[in-house]
């Protein structure tokens, strides 16, 4: 099978983004590429995560041609297409529409960096990337605009959340951490004031310290 070690890091990760509360029935999508081939496992479009199969995965070229698998890819292709032009160490993509970032993105609000994790994938606040149709060009463009800076994560305004990574692991870790700072403004925004992570502390996660977090690895993209 094409890709076969990526079309079941892509189902698994899936399954993983609705036991996780991270997406809703069918929404969001994934993928992760194969630089050396040029190709792309991701998300077959509108079908249900709990039963999908690795071989039920389709997989794209760098034009978003099919090259396999019995269903179109994500309506979302170009997004991803997209993100791994413009970020070229990036080798996942994960869509989704997490409750927590998809009210801060309905409310234009960036998500200020209040939590460790999301200092790791993050330089500056999560922007907002402006509202643009789902499945289309402008959408993926506003969403690599809004990475600028040094970002892997972006709110799509009145739409969710998009992160990138280099591998599904890392590009989950990346779309949960911001998942759980938006949290912590819905939440705890109307109780005070939020502290953002002190700035020295933020550039060290940034860097990915080994010293910080157990030697925990995140690779940079
Ligand atoms: P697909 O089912 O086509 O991947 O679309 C889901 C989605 O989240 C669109 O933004
Ligand atoms: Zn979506």
């Amino acid at each position: 099978m094409v890709l076969q070690q990526l079309r079941e890091e892509v189902a698994f990760y899936g399954k993983e983004l609705v036991r996780q509360g991270m997406t809703l029935h069918t929404g969001g999508n994934l993928s992760a590429i194969d630089r050396e081939q040029g190709l792309v496992a991701i998300k077959p479009s509108a079908r249900p995560y709990e039963s999908l199969t690795a071989a039920e995965i389709t997989v794209i070229d760098r034009e978003g041609q099919v090259v396999d698998g019995p269903y179109p890819p994500s309506s979302e292709w170009r997004m991803h297409l997209a993100l791994y032009r413009a970020f070229p160490t990036a080798g996942a993509v994960v869509h989704c529409h997490s409750p927590h970032c998809c009210a801060l993105a309905a409310l234009g609000r960036p998500i200020p960096p209040v939590n460790h994790e999301l200092c790791c994938y993050c330089s500056q606040p999560v922007a907002v990337a402006p509202f643009a149709l789902a499945g289309t060009e402008a959408l993926g463009q506003g969403a690599v605009e809004a990475m600028a800076g040094g970002n892997n994560v972006a709110l799509l305004q009145n739409h969710g959340q998009v992160a990138v990574g280099a591998t599904l692991w890392h590009a989950m870790d990346a779309a949960a951490a911001a998942e759980l700072a938006a949290a912590m403004v819905c939440l705890g925004g109307p109780l005070g004031t939020l502290q953002w992570v002190p700035e020295q502390a933020r550039q060290a996660l940034r860097r990915h310290d080994p010293m910080l977090w157990g030697g925990r690895q995140i690779q940079a993209v």
